[in-house]
Parts: C-alpha cells; sequence; structure tokens
C-alpha cells in the first residue's frame, strides 16, 4: 500500500498545499480519501484524473470535499467522457450537499458521475482495501478511517477533539495520519480539533508506529505545532506531513 499526502493543508489551501486530499494506492487500485478545496489540481502532479477507482470523504465540510464538484467535470466533460461511475463513500447528505455546492437544481445531478454510498460505522471493502470507519468528535457527522491492506494499515484521524474512538481506531496502526489544527494552550474550543500534543497523546495510546501530523492550518508556524507533538509522551517517530509526501507501507 502507498499513501501520497495530495492536501494537508487545514480549514483552507495554502501556499504550499491544497486542503485535505490523501491518495492510497494497491494492486492498480487507487482511492482517494478526501477531496477538499485545491486538491484536484495537486492530484495530478501524480496520477491521471481519469484514473480515480474509488472516493471516501471523511465529512462534508468545504475543506473535506468540495473539489468533488470540479472533479465532475472531469469525469462528465473530459476527453472518452462519460466515464463509467465510480463508488463514492460518504455521510448520506452528500449527494445533496453536493449538488447545492455545485449549483445543481437539475440533471446532471452528481449521481450522474459518482455512484454514492452512505458511510456508517464498521468495516467494508473497496478494491482491494479493508476500510473501517468509526464517529470521531467533531461538529457535523464525521468518519475516522483506518485503511488496511496486506497487513499493514493507515488511520487518518479526518477532523476531530479529543476521541477515545480514534484511539480504538489506530490500535497498533503503522500510521496514525492525524490532524493538528490548534496550538497548544488556552482557549481552544473543545469537541473540534486537536493540538499536536493531543495528536501525539492519541497515537501513543494507540500505540501507533508512526504518526505524521496534517490539516496544518496556514496561520500556525509549523515548528510549533512540532514542538507541542514533542510533549505528547509518543516514542514512535513524528513528521509533519507535506503536499506530496509518498509513504509506502509495502
Ligand atoms: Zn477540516
Ligand atoms: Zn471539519
Amino acid at each position: 500500500m502507498k499513501l501520497t499526502v495530495v492536501g494537508c493543508s487545514g480549514s483552507f489551501p495554502g501556499p504550499q498545499s491544497p486542503s485535505s486530499c490523501y491518495l492510497y494506492e494497491a494492486e492498480g487500485f487507487r482511492m482517494l480519501v478526501d477531496f477538499g478545496n485545491g486538491s484536484l489540481g495537486a492530484l495530478q502532479r501524480h496520477v491521471s484524473p481519469f484514473e480515480i477507482d474509488a472516493i471516501c470523504l471523511s465529512h462534508l465540510h468545504a475543506d473535506h470535499c468540495l473539489d468533488m464538484c470540479s472533479y465532475h467535470v472531469v469525469r462528465s466533460y473530459g476527453p472518452g467522457a462519460p466515464y463509467a461511475k465510480i463508488p463514492v463513500y460518504a455521510p448520506a447528505m452528500a449527494p445533496a450537499r453536493l449538488n447545492a455546492a455545485y449549483g445543481m437544481p437539475q440533471e446532471p445531478t452528481m449521481e450522474t458521475a459518482f455512484d454514492f454510498t452512505a458511510l456508517s460505522p464498521g468495516t467494508f471493502e473497496i478494491g482491494p482495501f479493508q476500510v473501517t470507519a468509526a464517529l470521531v468528535n467533531h461538529p457535523v457527522e464525521t468518519y475516522g478511517l483506518r485503511v488496511a491492506h496486506g497487513g499493514r494499515s493507515v488511520t487518518y484521524s479526518a477532523d476531530t477533539g479529543e476521541c477515545d474512538a480514534l484511539v480504538g481506531l489506530a490500535g497498533d496502526t503503522d500510521l496514525l495520519l492525524c490532524e493538528a489544527s490548534f496550538l497548544d494552550g488556552p482557549g481552544n474550543p473543545p469537541d473540534l480539533h486537536l493540538t499536536g500534543r493531543q495528536a501525539a497523546e492519541h497515537a501513543a495510546k494507540a500505540g501507533a508506529g508512526k504518526l505524521v501530523l496534517t490539516h496544518l492550518v496556514p496561520w500556525h508556524d509549523d515548528a510549533r505545532v512540532r514542538a507541542d507533538a514533542d510533549r505528547g509522551g509518543y516514542s514512535g517517530e513524528i513528521e509533519l506531513a507535506r503536499s506530496g509526501a509518498v509513504y509506502d507501507l509495502g
């Protein structure tokens, strides 16, 4: 399984990265997890946009799903279009929300390009991947996603505040891709996002093999986020995500 960080900017695109988007590849199958604003552009540095086989959306905040609208254009009007519908696993409101975001009151709708399945907690197969979804601690319906293949796994926190379910989902995972949107300090609202320190605490409790901090907000100093994480009591390797980073899990 190979993981490519397409976009890791938190809440809005930054100068070095679009919003959240991760490309998982195994056995020639390509799956996107999240499709935030700006990520369709950066995706094309890594793979043809016509060669995506499935998409998962952790939740329907704009920075995690809006490029589905642009991607509808690719699949509906690109050379050789229309392309076969691909499966999209997302919260149940996704078709209505994305149709509204695009401005599609009538045909064609998002459903002409995508075959939507409503996410719910549990484990299911997408191509060669075993995917486990768990609800995490965010103001809207949001799923952390553990993707396993060939005995290895990557667990993605999505957006979440402190969350026992994330610790359970990430138990003994090889790589925890964990959001770190806030800087440590007083005044952070609860049940919304994590700091680097809290991300590291979750990684330590889960026994994760490696921690990659993501959803990095452009107005923060990355060095502060990293310093926060170093205080989280996690003894494994810690990295900050960057657009274009590749993790080959064999
Ligand atoms: Zn977000
Ligand atoms: Zn969010």
